[in-house]
């Protein structure tokens, strides 16, 4: 009953976002669209279906209905060490998990079997809500079981597990779409959250900002670990989103991209 739930918010609370943001970039748009909307909508359409049943779905039921379930009944994890109130449990969890998510990430552009993954995310020409969608399931099932460890290490009560799960969906919809903020407000916001304009620098072409701004909700950790960069020395407008060495339309065809991590 309550895996069935979890489906439930795990896809209808990211669509509805997702639907939104969409509109928002129709009347908003930060850049114009080097490969435009349609090839690669229908391409990221297929990732959302391959990835609803391999990736989002397994994603929430490891995660918040194995892992954090587990941890729940017995006990186990650093958070079942000493009581505390929920609140402060909740905020515990979140920073170490959006640290944990930062790393993960880190780790993906380190590792080079990690980057062959990764690199189907970074291979869309342009940078859109639905580039939010486009993770080869091989990296979402890696991403799986690392959360669900992290979660059941740690003791992550379930509701928070779940909580977590939808506010980093969330903020991937959100730092992904082509949407121009006010810039008084974007400078406002990125003082704590990764704003569109914050993620986009991280798509460059150039393989030295793509190692910056790892984040996916807070920016603390990059301006700590200094891998914090405000713009592409291209300034955002003229930055180049995608991989140098694949300048063509290929990243917009769902059967090279599911390949892509193979050759
Ligand atoms: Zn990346």
């Amino acid at each position: 009953m309550i895996q069935a739930g979890l489906g439930l918010y795990a896809i209808a609370i990211p669509a509805l976002l997702l639907v939104l943001l969409a509109s928002a970039e129709a009347i908003w748009p930060r850049r114009a669209l080097v490969l435009g909307r349609s090839p690669r909508w229908r391409t990221h359409a297929l990732f959302f279906v391959s990835n609803a049943v391999v990736g989002r779905l397994l994603s929430f039921l490891v995660v918040v209905g194995v892992a954090a379930n587990w941890a729940e009944v017995n006990q186990f994890g650093v958070l079942h060490l000493v009581a505390l109130p929920f609140w402060v449990e909740a905020a515990i969890a979140f920073i170490i998990l959006d640290l944990a998510v930062w790393f993960q990430h880190f780790l993906m552009h380190r590792n080079p079997l990690l980057w062959r993954m990764h690199a189907v995310h970074h291979s869309d020409r342009d940078l859109d809500v639905t580039t939010a969608l486009r993770f080869h399931p091989f990296e979402l099932i890696v991403s799986t079981f690392y959360k669900s460890a992290i979660v059941a290490l740690l003791g992550v009560p379930l509701l928070i597990a779940l909580a977590f799960e939808l506010w980093l969906n969330a903020n991937a919809l959100f730092n992904h779409s082509n949407i121009r903020l006010p810039r008084r407000f974007d400078r406002m916001l990125r003082l704590f959250l990764v704003t569109p304009d914050v993620h986009l620098l991280h798509h460059s072409t150039l393989v030295d900002e793509q190692k910056h701004n790892f984040g996916f909700a807070l920016t603390l950790w990059d301006r700590l670990f200094g891998t914090y960069q405000a713009e592409s020395i291209f300034g955002a407008e003229n930055q180049k989103i995608g991989l140098a060495e694949i300048d063509d339309a290929r990243p917009s065809a769902f059967i090279w991209s599911m390949k892509q991590p193979m050759t």
